[in-house]
């Protein structure tokens, strides 16, 4: 399969290895929004986090949150953004499931681009209902 992720975890294509176990690696972003921001992928190739075997997405927050401690202490960074991107439309560009973290620092000038809207009550009930009648 032509995946980039797939061929690091491989071991096809060199990364910066931080971690890694039979089903998740961990390793630096080649492009960095921050400094230390990392990825943790599932080896298995899965496009999208949502439809991967939800424990194999608990193991790679499982890998994630270890190493965001480790990360925060080596680095001194004061937050951290964990972010799944799911779909072109979501800005995924890697087509293989991955949880960026991305340490964060004052004055980091990373900022949120979304405009937030307010949630009308009618509009909260029919999406409330639309979601629950799809909830198995
Ligand atoms: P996304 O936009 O969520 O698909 O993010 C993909 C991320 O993968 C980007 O932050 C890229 O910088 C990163 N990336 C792409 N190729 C590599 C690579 N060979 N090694 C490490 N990170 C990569
Ligand atoms: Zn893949």
């Amino acid at each position: 399969m032509d995946c980039v992720f797939c061929k690091i975890a491989a071991g096809d294509i060199p990364c910066h290895r931080l971690y890694e176990d039979d089903r998740a690696l961990a390793f630096l972003d080649i492009m960095p929004v921050s400094r230390g921001h990392l990825l943790v992928i599932p080896r298995e190739h899965v496009e999208f986090a949502y439809d991967a075997d939800p424990e194999l997405m608990g193991h790679v927050m499982r890998v994630a949150t270890r190493i965001a401690r480790a990360a925060q202490s080596a680095l001194q960074c004061q937050g951290m953004n964990f972010i799944l991107n799911c779909g072109a439309i979501a800005g995924q560009v890697v087509p293989h499931a991955h949880m960026h973290l991305v340490p964060r620092y004052p004055d980091d000038g990373i900022r949120w681009p979304w405009p937030q809207g307010t949630l009308a009550g009618d509009d909260a009930a029919r999406l409330r209902a639309a979601i629950l009648e799809n909830l198995a």
